[in-house]
């Protein structure tokens, strides 16, 4: 018999269900994801809040066509004297974890970019939004004291997820705009994220002034005030420590939250390039940086890309070689908000380095582009293959033909596709490593097939 805060649920909930995943097949809907344009999850701080109200725009879960995909969003307004609007950020992506946390149900990405599903069984024991909305509530307000009233909508009536979305791509795009303008330099913490560490148990965000966490939803401003009302949850603060070099973002301080929180599977990592020592990539990145080497230059792909990009990849099938909480040289999971950083892949060469990307993503980002280099990136409209790459470049004459000058670049032949890449998988945000967690205890799995190469058992942290 199941007792306390979720007795009336009926299916069971618990950090232990984190990591868990919903396939095809398994799968009653899918809601979001890539084959539907419209979702979000936005959360607001409110003056006026009905608590406990609960409401639903559209069917339930289980009225939905089997098997199929529909638009989605979350709305949830919150209340509380100690509240302020910004907090709303790290809030909102606590959705990601508490949804979760639901066994049935999981929940990927974040903002205008989610992606849940719900299982078979799931919706045979009986799990309805509404009970969702009842877990979220529940747990937002035991985690988090400082939410006194709570209300939560959730949306699939295609029209009315399309109508708010735009009004939540407004309060995305505000949110940003209020982060920019602090530089590094100018603080001596930095905040550090796990949260998805569920499905990348060897990552950690490092979220600075001028880096955004890899999911685009945490910036530095968040992660200052999620460390403050949640001083014991996955955003925490990283002391800087001494500069190692500013240049490429290497810093002391992050080298050893680095080594401590990947469990000693890295020491290094430098914020500011997509080689070497790059930071580290989760699977909620909003898109991959990745080296085209014939041209020596970078390419960008996003989530929302629909096509193959210049090197003949999917977005699916590079997220699949990037994610999972690695370091792959040349392959590098990034926020859309980063591309708007004075730092961004600074020590590769920044823009003047950036020979692709889809046309939609340079519309997005075209206002912090350097001016002379921005018409010089081809996207998909202008080229389809690294050969017409190569002429575009040459005729565009973008910085990067002044690196050809100084060092031949590599032959097509040697072009580094990342591993596995020749199949491309489904991408659900590829793990390689697989946590499983019982009795307060997590055990990772590391590359596990018969015998586990290597077994790692942590306290874990979160109460509960
Ligand atoms: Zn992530």
């Amino acid at each position: 018999m199941k007792t306390g805060m979720f007795a009336d649920i009926p299916v069971d909930i618990g950090v232990i269900y984190e990591g868990e995943r919903i396939r095809k097949p398994d799968m009653h809907v899918e809601l979001g994801g890539k084959k539907v344009d419209h979702k979000f999850e936005l959360l607001r701080v409110k003056d006026e809040v009905e608590d406990g109200k609960i409401t639903i725009i559209g069917p339930e879960l289980k009225d939905l066509k089997e098997g199929s995909s529909i638009s989605f969003g979350i709305c949830i307004e919150v209340a509380g004297k100690e509240l302020g609007e910004e907090m709303e950020g790290v809030f909102e992506r606590r959705v990601h974890d508490f949804c979760n946390y639901i066994e049935g149900f999981m929940h990927l990405n974040q903002r205008y970019d989610i992606w849940l599903r719900v299982s078979k069984g799931a919706i045979k024991r009986g799990l309805t939004l509404q009970l969702i909305g009842k877990v979220l509530e529940r747990l937002y307000k035991s985690e988090l004291p400082i939410i006194e009233k709570i209300q939560i909508t959730f949306i699939t009536d295609p029209l009315k997820v399309q109508e708010m979305r735009s009004e939540a791509i407004k309060i995305y795009e505000a949110r940003d705009a209020r982060a920019r303008g602090l530089k590094d330099e100018d603080v001596q913490v930095f905040y550090g994220c796990t949260l998805c560490q569920s499905f990348a148990p060897t990552h950690v965000c490092i979220i600075t002034p001028q880096r955004y966490a890899n999911c685009g939803a945490v910036s530095w401003f968040d992660g200052r005030a999620a460390a403050r009302v949640d001083p014991k949850g996955p955003i925490f603060e990283v002391k800087k420590g001494k500069t190692i070099d500013e240049f490429a973002g290497e810093y002391e301080g992050v080298n050893q939250v680095v080594k401590e929180k990947s469990l000693g599977e890295f020491d290094r990592m430098q914020l500011y390039t997509a080689f070497g020592y790059p930071h580290t990539s989760c699977g909620c990145f909003e898109g991959v940086a990745f080296c085209i080497p014939e041209v020596d230059g970078i390419g960008l792909i996003h989530r929302d890309f629909k096509g193959t990009a210049i090197n003949g990849l999917t977005f699916s099938a590079m997220a699949d070689s990037t994610a999972g909480g690695r370091q792959v040289d040349g392959f590098h999971g990034i926020s859309i908000e980063y591309l708007r950083s004075p730092k961004f892949l600074h020590l590769d060469g920044g823009w003047s380095r950036v020979v692709w990307m889809p046309a939609d993503v340079k519309e997005r980002v075209r206002d912090f582009v350097p001016k002379e280099v921005v018409d010089k990136i081809a996207t998909e409209k202008d080229t389809g293959t690294i050969e017409e790459l190569r002429k575009f470049l040459d005729a565009h004459a973008h910085p990067i033909t002044e690196r050809w000058k100084a060092a031949p670049a590599v032959a097509p032949a040697e072009a580094a596709a990342p591993t596995g890449a020749a199949e491309p998988a489904y991408a659900e945000a590829a793990v390689e490593a697989s946590p499983l967690a019982a009795g307060g205890v997590v055990l990772i799995l590391k590359n596990a097939k018969i015998y586990a190469e290597k077994v790692i058992i942590r306290r874990e942290k979160r109460k509960k």
